[in-house]
């Protein structure tokens, strides 16, 4: 049985102070709401006032990037064990934005999902076409890249713990949605992905949210789609009235 999953990512949004506040609110607003895990993935400076301000709730914390290794002299980065040492529970791998403006490859992915799982952090790791991509009918091939070469030397006892977001790249920040039923279709061939790869058992357990210009408008369509099992938000993230608003969408 796959819990329903809603994931704000707020990318370089809101300072320390701006972040406790919306947290505080979504925390009072979600008290009641134990039939979607929500998590909350503020930027880094953000995250132990997140953290702080969300104790005793039921709202996990996410990061939205961490480096491979697990410490050393990378300026300007951040490691898993840093993020699980201040009480983040999950943490965004190969997001399209750190891919396309970060070169963030394959390769990275699957190493940064090695040291998530080892860590002990739960990664949620984005996959998805570009618009060139998707109309050059590339979407599957694109996918199942992203897809089998993340899950590269990753066992399945691994592999259960890791969630995926289809996220097509021409959806992200534009305001164009894939259909309930484009997204449906890809969510498919991902679950048949990960049975192919290790078997069907996983595949039913494995979520895969969706994400891409959700807002409290199409949430629930998008939703109410079988095999659609929750979303990750970006700028819709960033509000409490519309967070909750897809949250609550995601319980019915
Ligand atoms: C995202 O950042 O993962 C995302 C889906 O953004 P948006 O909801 O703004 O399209």
């Amino acid at each position: 049985m796959r819990i329903p999953i809603v994931a704000g990512n707020w990318k370089m949004y809101k300072t320390v102070k701006e972040a406790y506040e919306l947290a505080s609110d979504l925390k009072r607003r979600l008290m009641d709401v134990n039939s979607v895990k929500v998590i909350l993935c503020p930027p880094f400076p953000s995250l132990v006032t997140v953290k702080n301000a969300i104790v005793g709730s039921n709202l996990f914390l996410g990061a939205q990037n961490m480096h491979w290794e697990k410490e050393g002299a990378y300026t300007g980065e951040v490691s898993g064990e840093m993020l699980l040492a201040l009480g983040c529970e999950y943490v965004i791998l190969g997001h399209s934005e750190r891919r396309i403006y970060f070169g963030e490859t394959n390769q990275m992915v699957n190493l940064k999902l090695k040291t998530a799982l080892n860590e002990g952090l739960l990664p949620i790791v984005c996959v998805g076409e570009k618009l060139e991509e998707r109309e050059a009918s590339k979407t599957e091939e694109v996918v199942k890249n992203h897809v089998l070469k993340a899950f590269e030397g990753i066992n399945s006892a691994q592999a259960e713990l890791v969630t995926l977001a289809y996220e097509p790249v021409w959806a992200i920040g534009t305001g164009k949605t894939a259909t309930p039923k484009q997204a449906a279709e890809v969510h498919r061939y991902i679950r048949n992905l990960v049975s192919e790869r290790y078997d069907d058992n996983l595949a039913q357990k494995t979520n895969i949210l969706y994400g891409g210009s959700v807002k409290p408008e199409n949430s629930e369509e998008l939703l109410n789609e079988e095999g659609i099992d929750g979303a990750l938000i970006g700028g819709a993230s960033l509000n409490a009235d519309s967070f909750e608003k897809i949250v609550i969408s995601a319980m019915s």
